[in-house]
């Protein structure tokens, strides 16, 4: 019988599919796995509200874990938690390390004073790791991102800029 984690290690091969180059464990959304005799119970978080992917996630987390709980026998439930909100602080510095070779800027930190002051905070061009760029549109290729481009080489991405 798989131990709680067994079934992490099993969540580590779902993809977030926003951002394939990261699961779902990773992108921080697994909140926490309990198994019992006759169940497994997985909790997952939304990265924000109403994200169009959540379903999806959990889709994906049912037909990947699915095949091993009924070889166990085991009732599969998927669980969304809203509370605590997710946030990109959840992101561990090896995701956002990923984020940033994938040619998406990561997040900074929620405390940073820059969102306080209201300015747009500075982000570092994935490619080439200047500061000198600027936002082109506030969504991106999702409603999670924000699209920017750089001065320095020109190369347009996306910043990842859900809180
Ligand atoms: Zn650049």
């Amino acid at each position: 019988m798989r131990s709680a984690d067994d079934w992490l290690a099993l969540l580590q091969t779902v993809p977030d599919p926003e951002i394939p180059v990261l699961n779902v464990v990773e992108m921080g959304i697994v909140r926490g796995v309990d198994t019992t005799d006759s169940a497994v119970d997985v909790r997952i978080t939304p990265t924000y509200m109403g994200c169009p992917a959540m379903d999806a996630i959990a889709d994906d987390i049912r037909a990947t874990l699915s095949p091993f709980a009924k070889e166990e026998s085991k009732e599969l439930r998927v669980e969304l938690v809203y509370a605590p909100a997710w946030t990109t602080d959840w992101l561990s510095e090896e995701a956002k390390a990923k984020l940033e070779a994938y040619g998406i800027a990561p997040p900074g930190k929620t405390t940073d004073k820059r969102a306080l002051s209201g300015d747009a905070p500075s982000v570092r061009c994935p490619k080439c790791k200047s500061n000198a760029t600027e936002l082109v549109s506030l969504f991106g290729s999702t409603a999670c991102k924000a699209h920017y481009r750089c001065n320095d080489c020109a190369e347009p991405f996306d910043h990842f800029k859900c809180i």
